[in-house]
């Protein structure tokens, strides 16, 4: 809680912004911030080659690791506030490092992101407040772990305890191969992370995403998402970090999404407040809406990816100023989100071969892209030594499009896609079957 006294409470005009990350979450919100015109420049550490082609922005390439010279640098291009994407630097403590030195953070501390780097701590937190959620067992040895599994009447989901870049579910078909993934994790498949296990009972129904931005006190809602985890069309194959999403997710009407505000998100708020955790970023909430309620699947400390992708373009351009008022402790907890009356959409290309092996290194061609309401986000690519992008990573690029209804949302990313060619590409066409009139008709 001191860090975050020293920080000054009066906001000056925000000009220059830090963005820390390298995927499409980062460059999305990257093109979000940068429509205020109050913004001169947005920096990201490392970004990747997209960053460069957003308004305003610049990357600059240093290690993290080197304190001395990011405070150096942080002083020298005068940022103002400072938005960390992803997990492990928050799970680093980076957050509390930088208010220590006076800087304003958006994202939580370490105290906070244990909401995410460790399951079976996030769990604990859900009993302790009573919050909805599967039941679990946190195993720390595999001779516990099988009286478990063959005792239990449910099926089970295994979980690795700490941070395995959305690799550490299994969902088994039956005991023995929830008995072979847990040894596999115990042999030591993820490191320390995999010391501790949660089994988890299986439960059922649609998923969706709910972000809440908080202050450390009070917080306000993004619009809502849904995203496509499994790599195949149907939802089926194995689960990624994310192939598609879609805002808003018609499925949270306002009297569903207010009984999650009442069993699930105000319990969080309270009981962070409870354990003392001064909170000053984004939770995300992943939700399972069973036949008995919304049950939390997990908590993340950061923006989901793609939904952040697909959240952004909706935002207007005060959308800053919320992440400042976060950061600063100084949410009223009314605040309005301008987002658009469009409703926006979101699939990924990526290489061949992902979410198993892959290979990294084609360039990238991108042909006519719409010019209104369409945005490509790099994902994972990086420059050539001649400046060609080439593909660097399992998720390459994120197509995001924004109409007045999810069949032309579809359709126009779909087209967009045509545009868009490098050796491998891969992506689903049913992003969004949910919500699209063809699809629902297939049903
Ligand atoms: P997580 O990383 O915890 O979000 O899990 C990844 C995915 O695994 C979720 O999006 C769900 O599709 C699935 N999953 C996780 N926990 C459960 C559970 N208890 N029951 C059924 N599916 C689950």
């Amino acid at each position: 809680m001191s860090t975050h006294k020293k920080i000054s409470n009066s906001s000056c005009k925000l000009k220059n912004i830090l963005i820390i990350g390298s995927g499409g979450r980062e460059n999305s919100l990257a093109w979000a911030i940068q429509k205020n015109n109050s913004i001169k420049k947005i920096y990201l550490i490392p970004g990747n080659a997209g960053s460069e082609r957003i308004n305003k922005c610049e990357r600059i390439l240093i290690d993290l690791n080197n304190k001395d010279l990011l405070i150096e640098k942080l002083h020298f291009f005068k940022i103002n506030l400072i938005v960390i994407g992803p997990e492990i630097p928050l799970a680093n403590g980076l957050a509390d490092f930088l208010r220590k030195n006076e800087f304003k953070v958006f994202g939580p501390g370490k105290d906070g992101a244990k909401l995410e780097y460790s399951k079976s701590w996030a769990k604990e937190f859900m009993q302790d407040a009573k919050i909805p959620t599967a039941k679990f067992w946190k195993v720390s040895s595999i001779d516990e772990a099988k009286k478990i599994i063959y005792s239990s009447a449910n099926q089970l989901v295994v979980k690795v305890d700490g941070l395995a870049s959305g690799k550490g579910v299994f969902i088994p078909d039956s005991k023995d191969e929830c008995l072979e993934a847990t040894e596999s994790i115990f042999k030591g498949k993820f490191g320390n992370s995999g010391e501790v296990i949660v089994l988890e009972e299986k439960i059922q129904g649609p998923e969706v995403s709910v972000f809440a931005l908080c202050d450390g006190e009070k917080y306000i809602l993004l619009p809502t998402a849904q995203d496509h985890k499994r790599l195949n069309e149907k939802d089926k194959g194995p689960n990624t970090g994310g192939m598609g999403a879609y805002s808003p997710a018609p499925l949270l009407t306002k009297d569903y999404l207010q009984r999650i505000v009442q069993e699930i998100i105000d319990p969080t708020i309270n009981e962070l407040k409870k354990k003392n955790i001064n909170y000053r970023g984004v939770i995300y909430f992943g939700l399972m809406i069973t036949k008995s309620g919304p049950k939390v699947i997990e908590y993340n400390c950061r923006f989901g990816d793609p939904e952040c992708q697909t959240i952004m373009p909706l935002m207007d351009q005060n959308f800053v100023y919320l992440l400042e008022k976060c950061a600063m402790g100084k949410l009223t907890g009314e605040e309005k989100i301008h987002s658009s009356k469009k409703v926006s959409g979101c699939v990924i290309a990526t290489s061949k071969g992902y979410p198993s092996e892959y290979k990294t290194g084609f360039p990238i061609k991108i042909g006519n892209i719409d010019s209104k309401d369409c945005q490509i986000f790099d994902s994972g690519t990086r420059l050539s030594k001649t400046g060609e992008v080439l593909t660097d990573g399992g998720r390459v690029l994120s197509i995001v499009c924004q109409e007045s209804d999810f069949d032309k949302v579809f359709e126009k990313a779909y087209r967009n896609l045509q545009e868009i060619y490098f050796e491998g590409i891969y992506f689903r066409n049913d992003i969004g079957h949910q919500v699209r009139k063809k699809f629902l008709m297939e049903k």
